[in-house]
């Protein structure tokens, strides 16, 4: 009865857009930064912490671009110290 018996072409694709390059990319190709409901903002290696999650790509440039200006300040409406611009920068660096 399974549609999903032979395990390919039924998941949907995931697109997530990178707040500094406004690029559309497939989400293993971002880096993923989730706000928790308790506020806690943390960068979610396993991209499956529940809560509102913002991306980066996994580039150097756009997590330098995002240190520059820290752009994940805006998206959660908070400011996040240099230290966490400085631990994204150091994710990105670990996955290209
Ligand atoms: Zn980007």
């Amino acid at each position: 009865m399974s549609v999903m018996s032979r395990g390919k072409a039924t998941k949907p694709i995931e697109l997530r857009r990178c707040v500094v390059c406004r690029q559309v990319r497939h989400k293993s190709e971002l880096l993923r930064v989730v706000k928790t409901a308790d506020g806690n903002i943390s960068i979610d290696g396993a991209t499956k912490t529940f809560g509102r999650g913002a991306y980066v790509c996994k580039s150097q440039a756009c997590a330098a671009v995002l240190k520059k200006r820290h752009g994940f300040d805006k998206t959660f409406k908070t400011k996040l110290p240099a230290e966490f611009y400085d631990a994204i920068c150091a994710a990105v660096d670990a996955a290209v």
